[in-house]
């Protein structure tokens, strides 16, 4: 049937090829490209755009639960790292070290690193033992407390297995560090992140996600208890979008984070970190982009509106590009999302069919165009990147600028729900193993690679068994309901047989 599909702007379709259907997504959408050096990628202006609506509305978010920005070096001392036992052995497998400061002739020609440094320093794969040597001078009293600061900055992990975006060698994020006075207050703050990034994923990308609690063999390295949301992506897989480490003291220890309680005695303070990274933007292409290209949410696309003129003879040019611009002026008088509407104007002298299918691919909410006949009637002809690309509707123009705020709420609003149905006809109750293994294992005619999906089953919180649904079957526990948060539904261990306290999420992951 191949032969009646449509011709679609990104080849492979997801259907065909789910892996290189997303890499295709991250190129033809200018979002990104492979570098030179393996596993860093070059993010282009149309993606950093989109990154830069992502860092700015969480930054807010940050601010209004009372965290501010600082900055710590991007090297750790070795020595640093080797503190927190877990923590390093965590990390070891995938750094970047720095060993020598300078380059000098080689006696082979070329160059070669000498001058080696007494101490090594590695390129920080996360910041909690820089950030903690740090808050160990700040900190004295409780009337230090709490220190809620964030950094925005970028990491290293030598990852060996890497794809633009979703698992990169270096990639941007944003960390948040905490210290707090009581076990309690630092479990707060570890819960109201969760909840931040779970209001900015649904919000903000349109993307449904499930928070809950990793497990222990899940758990960032050195916490006590890793939080975490979890979305289920077009292919049914799992994505990790963030994660809020409750760290006890044990950071504290390492790092000798003390302050004089209010009763006068030295005790170890407690600390919380929580990060999200550029990783969210291979989560909003696959959840939202279609064979087609990439897919935004108006409240985080660089461009609500792309205005394309369509000049036929250069003698209309004149008069076509006043009407554009006088479009364009008035619908940046208008608002969405407590801002005015943002709005491109592509007069690029380009192939008409090849400038619209360009925006197409890089996911702009509404393309707008505007050629001769629309001009005399007074019209525009739009298009919603949601709906398919064939569907347009001619619009007075005058409508189409009073209506854009809620046609973009509108477009949110389909891109979530479209995702969250998605997510829900693909989530099944399931209570044996046996029930498990068939859920992921594709039937005849699954296109490959795509089937699955969650698995809500019981669990009895042992080791032995989480191993075994690993080792067999290649799932994973993705998420753990919060029993703080009342979360319970008793059951028997789908593995086992033993007690289980609620069902979890398992799922095939990224
Ligand atoms: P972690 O410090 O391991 O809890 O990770 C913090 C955030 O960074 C999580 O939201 C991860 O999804 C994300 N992350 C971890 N490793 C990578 C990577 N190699 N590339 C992109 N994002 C990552």
């Amino acid at each position: 049937m191949a032969e009646n599909r449509r011709k679609t702007a990104i080849t492979p379709t997801r259907e065909d090829d789910y892996a290189e259907w997303y890499q295709q997504v991250v190129r033809q959408g200018d979002l990104a490209e492979t570098s030179p050096v393996r596993g860093c990628m070059v993010i282009r202006p149309w993606g950093y755009a989109l990154w830069e609506n992502i860092r700015d509305r969480l930054d807010a978010m940050f601010k209004e639960t009372g965290h501010r920005n600082a900055y710590f070096p991007l090297f750790i001392p070795k020595s640093y790292l080797e503190k927190e036992a877990e923590h390093v052995e965590g990390f070891a497998k995938e750094c970047a070290v720095v060993t020598h400061h300078r380059l000098e002739a080689s006696p082979e020609g070329g160059l070669q690193p000498a001058g080696e440094l007494e101490e090594p320093l590695v390129v920080r794969p996360t910041s909690e033992t820089i950030i903690g040597a740090t808050y160990a001078r700040w900190v004295q009293s409780y009337r230090d407390l709490p220190i809620l600061i964030n950094q925005w900055a970028n990491v290293v992990r030598w990852e060996l297995r890497t794809r633009l975006f979703l698992r990169t060698a270096e990639f941007l994020w944003q960390e948040g560090h905490t210290v707090h006075e009581t076990e309690a207050e630092a479990w707060e703050e570890t819960v109201r992140m969760l909840n931040v990034y779970q209001t900015f994923a649904e919000s903000f990308m349109a993307m449904p996600v499930i928070a809950g609690e990793k497990t222990a063999g899940e758990r960032f390295p050195g916490a006590v208890r890793t939080l975490c949301i979890e979305s289920m992506m077009q292919d049914r897989k799992a994505l990790q979008a963030g994660t809020s480490h409750f760290l006890g003291q044990n950071f504290a220890r390492s790092s000798g984070i003390t302050y004089q309680s209010r009763e006068g005695r030295e005790e170890f303070a407690w600390t919380t970190s929580w990060g999200v990274s550029t990783r969210l933007i291979g989560g909003l292409i696959m959840t939202h982009a279609d064979d087609d290209g990439m897919v935004m949410p108006p409240r985080l696309a660089p461009a609500h509106a792309v205005l394309l003129p369509i000049i036929r003879r250069d003698s209309d040019r004149e008069r076509i590009m006043a009407y554009v611009h006088k479009v364009a002026a008035a619908l940046r008088q208008e608002r969405f999302d407590g801002a005015p509407v943002r709005v491109e104007i592509d007069d690029r002298e380009v192939n008409a069919g090849e400038k619209g299918w360009e925006w197409v691919r890089r996911g702009v909410p509404l393309r707008v165009e505007i050629g001769p006949r629309d001009m005399e009637k007074d019209a525009v002809f739009v298009a919603r990147r949601d709906r398919g690309p064939k569907e347009k509707t001619s619009l007075p123009w005058k409508q189409f600028v009073q209506n854009v705020g809620s046609e973009l709420e509108d477009i949110q609003s389909s891109l979530f729900e479209r995702a969250l149905d998605r997510r829900e006809r693909h989530t099944r109750e399931v209570d044996t193993f046996s029930q498990l293994e068939s859920f992921f294992t594709p039937v005849d005619g699954a296109r490959p690679g795509i089937h699955g999906g969650f698995a809500r089953a019981h669990w009895c919180g042992r080791e032995e068994c989480e191993k075994r649904i690993n080792d067999e079957l290649s799932v994973t526990i993705r998420s753990v309901p919060l029993e703080e948060e009342g979360f319970t539904e008793p059951g028997k261990c789908i593995c086992c047989g033993n007690e289980s306290r609620t069902r979890v999420v398992m799922a095939k992951s990224y």
